[in-house]
């Protein structure tokens, strides 16, 4: 844009939308840019060149739009689109009726991601991702990023997150699709964002630049009751561990949760690994707010973290009862019949019981780095 004449304003804008469209892109970003310049059409012709030289079309998934608006657009369009489902005929009409240029390609819903990422503002929270471009005659090659380094990064940089999952030995700045991206390195910082970079060991980075995004900002999530849950939504919703978690098919956990409109089931898939021992802990009774996607069938959160409010109480036998006349342990009459003394025949119900114990606590519980989502906020940003 510089070398066009135009003046950057700012830093890029990555913005991730809605993660649970149904008929997203993988990762559904847009990316904005904030110019000064005169020459519309200049503009224009520019970006159709761009979008002809490195835009894949013939991804059947790669539907591209792009948008040129003088104003800045309503931030409620951006709350729309990461949280609900914005149609292609409202962001057209908004379009036209604020003069704004435009083009979609193929099924053009490029456009509502557009339309959302220039809508964005930090109103809330924000944070950076500082992406490093590989040399084009590498591309779809195996990217040489050193391990190692990414950890040494992430220990030195705590401003940074998301970047490498120890348990599972995955170095998440490395995306895994075949795209010019060699990695991206996310932060709260964006003056730390550079420095990171310059600890990571890799092949020859092309070029680089540091994007302000909605990333890790939990902008997606929505607090509702259940029954006013709907699909494709990100939700935060409290209520009741109503069921003992238990295992399906798959390896997934599923519960159900209740609150005083309705019930749900919450589930934890099997890419969400260790946290699904977490969601084993809960038992009935237990308060838990629970953060996640809404998939549609059948009607399940998707849970990308829970923050567990309230620990119930629950007893458990620890043995049988002792007569209170011989001192004796009571020997059981069959399963559910009560305990009977084998001595004087006096005759009991109830077993010495304890208080069950929880290796679950009160507190916040999210899913590994391996499996997190662009919009979840990490409990690493959540802490005061
Ligand atoms: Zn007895």
């Amino acid at each position: 844009m510089t070398k066009q004449g135009y003046e950057l304003i700012g830093h890029p804008r990555l913005v991730r939308l809605n993660p649970n469209i149904p008929w997203k892109t993988r990762g559904n970003g847009a990316i904005s840019l904030h110019i000064e310049g005169e020459n519309h059409d200049k503009i224009q012709s520019f970006i159709e060149e761009i979008l002809k030289t490195y835009a894949q079309v013939d991804d059947p998934q790669t539907n591209p739009g792009y948008v040129i608006a003088e104003s800045q657009l309503p931030f409620n369009t951006y709350e729309k689109t990461v949280r609900e489902i914005a149609t292609l005929e409202e962001t057209k009409q908004l379009l036209d009726s604020l003069g704004a240029k435009y083009k979609g390609y193929k099924n053009g819903r490029g456009l509502i991601g557009a339309t959302a990422s220039i809508a964005w503002r930090p109103l809330y929270d924000k944070t950076y991702e500082y992406i490093a471009y590989r040399e084009p005659t590498r591309w779809g090659t195996l990217r040489q990023v050193d391990d190692t380094s990414v950890q040494h990064m992430d220990k030195t940089v705590l401003s940074t997150f998301d970047n490498y999952d120890y348990t599972h030995n995955h170095n998440r700045v490395v995306p895994n699709s075949p795209c010019p991206v060699l990695y991206g390195i996310r932060g709260d910082v964006a003056e730390d964002l550079p420095t990171a970079a310059s600890l990571v060991n890799s092949e020859p980075v092309e070029s680089w630049i540091l994007f302000e995004t909605n990333q890790g900002t939990d902008d997606h999530v929505q607090q509702t009751s259940i029954s006013g849950i709907h699909p494709h939504q990100s939700v935060i919703t409290t209520g009741i561990v109503n069921t003992i978690p238990h295992a399906i098919e798959g390896g997934h956990i599923l519960f159900s949760l209740i609150d005083e409109t309705e019930k749900i089931d919450c589930a934890a898939y099997e890419p969400t690994k260790e946290f699904r021992h977490v969601i084993k802990q809960l038992l009935p009774g237990d308060l838990i707010e629970a953060y996640g996607g809404v998939r549609e069938h059948p009607i399940t959160v998707n849970l990308e973290k829970i923050n567990v409010l309230e620990l119930s109480n629950h007893v458990e036998k620890v043995e049988n009862p002792v007569c209170p006349q011989c001192k004796k342990h009571m020997k059981s009459k069959g399963k559910g019949q009560g305990y009977k003394c084998k001595h004087c025949g006096t005759t009991s119900n109830e077993p010495v019981v304890e208080e069950k114990r929880r290796s679950i606590q009160q507190g916040f519980y999210e899913v590994p780095v391996c499996a997190r989502r662009h919009l979840s906020k990490p409990l690493k940003r959540m802490k005061p």
